[in-house]
């Protein structure tokens, strides 16, 4: 089977290209989004390429749930104690742009709902 396309997340993966880095461990990183859409907004992404949640396997779980743990101790770090929200866009109906599993963390401000 080959590999899935790299990304510029890979890039940032591999510190080709900047960002700036919140959280580093042997299977994520989490770094704040370059167009930021609250006061924090960071990407939890795995370091091997998952195009998106849809292309994740049950072998994948493990991973999924720690993306989601990393992504509440960044928000405790970042002292965002009043709340957040997680979003995983999937696919091109749920706005996905980056083709490499990510989760965005958003905090900082109340945030309406529903999403458009
Ligand atoms: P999505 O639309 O859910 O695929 O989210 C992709 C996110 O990646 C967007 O919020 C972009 O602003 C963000 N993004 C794209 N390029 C970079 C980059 N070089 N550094 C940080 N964030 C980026």
């Amino acid at each position: 089977m080959t590999a899935p396309a790299e990304t510029i997340f890979s890039r940032i993966i591999r510190r080709e290209i900047p960002a700036r880095i919140e959280h580093e461990d042997d299977l994520c990183l989490a770094f704040h989004d370059v167009a930021p859409q609250a006061p924090v907004h960071l990407l939890v992404i795995p370091k091997r390429v998952i195009p998106s949640l849809a292309e994740a396997t049950a072998a994948d779980t493990p991973l999924l749930g720690h993306l989601v743990a990393v992504a509440s101790s960044c928000a405790q770090k970042l002292g965002l104690e009043d709340g957040y929200r997680l979003v995983v866009n999937c696919g091109s109906d749920g706005g996905q742009t980056v083709p490499h599993l990510h989760i965005h963390l958003l905090g900082g401000r109340p945030l309406t709902w529903p999403p458009g």
